[in-house]
């Protein structure tokens, strides 16, 4: 019932002017923001259809409800959840239910449409067919990609094979492929629901916008690391960084949110994950000279941001919104480079990785370039070349994405190296990806990639892992068939 309480009462907010609605929503603190975020864009963008229901319905005088309430439960009753979150508001709402879904259904008989999108402004539409793909990734430290796959192609999903560029991403309902970017993600078409799937509730996928898997990807600490993920709560990209060791090493993990950081325990317990020391603790007062840091030697910092980057988000904010904007911009700018120089104090660090979920170059490129001005033992490595959107300039190094050149939300990721570490030591080796571009136009089959004897044996001695995280895909040399004993599918787990 929070959740929905919370939806009108930022939506009301809204409506009174009293701040752009991705801000309200980010204000609002709420523990699960990206299901608030959903919710209260969803409704706002049906609003005109939902408040002639309500009306013709005459639901306000026979409920009580507020016309926002009204909205939101509305909304998640017909065109949602079904008000999974409902409590005692459910069983209100179910008793107008039928009344409810008439009024929805004449609405399409007399306009000649037959779903809820083609009720929409065409403007709002246009928004909607453009929706991203739903990004799935696999968990390593429960299963693998093949096994997943053969899991869903059993399931009545049709396996296209490997992406090899970005219009492989379209798919038609129930069809899959794997990306053509990162190893261990399927994509699917926008709006397969894994809620309610075997393997996504018994952790064997996550579902995780393909951007926001970039920087565990990239920074990709070898198993046995010690390492930090500064601002970590909900934790899919904690869960990301442990599934790439492998449980092996020590994952430090802060967030100043306590129930965010709750969030982020079941998550991580679901995931499989075993090598985590969580704290409710400001990263920002993290002792980096403290003997239990000492071996750590790579970062993840994920701070929070003015969230500009997630689709639904982008709504036309007023020039008050926009002022107030700019100055919480420039507090999130300034909060993020604190943390950037703060992590670069550790005194063993090698690499960290920083990411945000804005478009805004001032949370982005800016606070890069004022980090690596007062660190100049830090410089930035150049991420995987056939990425289709680079940093703006002259950061092209780092990474953006988008909806329309990667097909994902905003976002943006700068890798920082130390400088010693990359002069006279021999270099480790980067994260690199396959070049869509060199293959030819047409979807491969999935590839199965080795894993070292030490993996096989750790696998077998836990039931629920099916099979332990693989080496990484494109590295030169490592194209051996994985031998590998054979394994329960995951089919056969449940
Ligand atoms: N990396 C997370 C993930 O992938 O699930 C998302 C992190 S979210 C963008 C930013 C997080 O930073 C929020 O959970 C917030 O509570 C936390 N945070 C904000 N200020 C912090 C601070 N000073 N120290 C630690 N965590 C902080």
């Amino acid at each position: 019932m929070a959740l929905y309480m919370k939806a009108a009462e930022i939506l009301e907010k809204a409506e009174r002017k009293q701040g752009a609605l991705k801000t309200l929503v980010y204000e609002s603190k709420f523990t699960n923001i990206k299901q608030l975020f959903a919710l209260v864009c969803e409704t706002q963008k049906y609003s005109s259809i939902l408040e002639e229901i309500i009306e013709s319905t005459k639901l306000l005088k026979q409920t009580k409800l507020n016309m926002h309430l009204a909205k939101v439960l509305v909304h998640d009753l017909l065109m949602g959840q079904g008000l999974k979150c409902g409590g005692s508001w459910k069983a209100m709402m179910m008793k107008h239910r039928s009344r409810l879904q008439a009024v929805l259904a004449r609405m399409k008989v007399k306009q000649k449409v037959s779903r809820n999108e083609d009720l929409l402004p065409a403007s709002i539409q246009q928004l909607v067919g453009d929706q991203l793909p739903r990004y799935v990734r696999v968990n390593t430290l429960k299963t693998t990609v093949e096994d997943a796959v053969d899991y869903l192609k059993r399931d009545g999903f049709s396996y296209l094979g490997k992406a090899s560029r970005l219009d492989d991403l379209t798919l038609k309902k129930r069809d899959f492929v794997m990306d053509l970017h990162l190893p261990e993600l399927l994509v699917f078409s926008p709006k397969t629901d894994f809620h309610d799937h075997f393997l996504y509730k018994a952790g064997h996928i996550i579902l995780q916008d393909k951007a926001s898997c970039l920087p565990a990807y990239l920074l990709n600490p070898p198993p046995g690391s010690h390492l930090i993920d500064a601002c970590a709560a909900p934790g899919n990209k904690s869960s990301h960084l442990a599934a790439i060791m492998n449980n092996k090493g020590r994952l430090f993990a802060f967030d100043l949110d306590a129930k965010r950081l709750a969030t982020m325990s079941t998550l991580l317990l679901r995931a499989g994950v075993t090598c985590q020391q969580l704290a409710n603790q400001d990263f920002l007062k993290v002792d980096p000279d403290s003997p239990q840091y000492k071996d750590v030697e790579y970062i993840l910092l994920d701070p929070s941001c003015s969230g500009s980057g997630m689709v639904c988000l982008r709504d036309n904010a007023s020039s008050a919104d926009q002022e107030k904007d700019h100055a919480r911009l420039a507090a999130l700018a300034s909060f993020q480079l604190r943390c950037l120089n703060h992590g670069l104090r550790f005194p063993r660090l090698k690499r960290l990785v920083y990411s945000t979920c804005s478009i805004h170059s001032q949370e982005n490129e800016e606070v890069v370039t004022a980090c690596l001005q007062q660190n100049p033992g830090f410089r930035l490595v150049p991420l995987l070349a056939q990425w289709p959107e680079r940093g703006l300039e002259p950061l092209t190094q780092c990474l953006r994405a988008s909806t329309t050149k990667t097909r994902t939300h905003g976002f943006f990721v700068a890798l920082l190296e130390k400088h010693s570490e990359a002069g006279n030591k021999k270099q480790e080796p980067l994260v690199q990806i396959s070049d869509p571009e060199a293959t030819p136009h047409r979807l491969s089959t999935c590839e199965k990639r080795p894993a070292s004897s030490e993996e096989e044996s750790e696998a077998s001695e836990t039931e629920d892992k099916l099979t332990p995280a693989e080496g990484r895909a494109d590295e030169p040399g490592k194209k051996k068939r994985r031998k590998r004993k054979k394994k329960k599918k995951a089919a056969t787990v449940e």
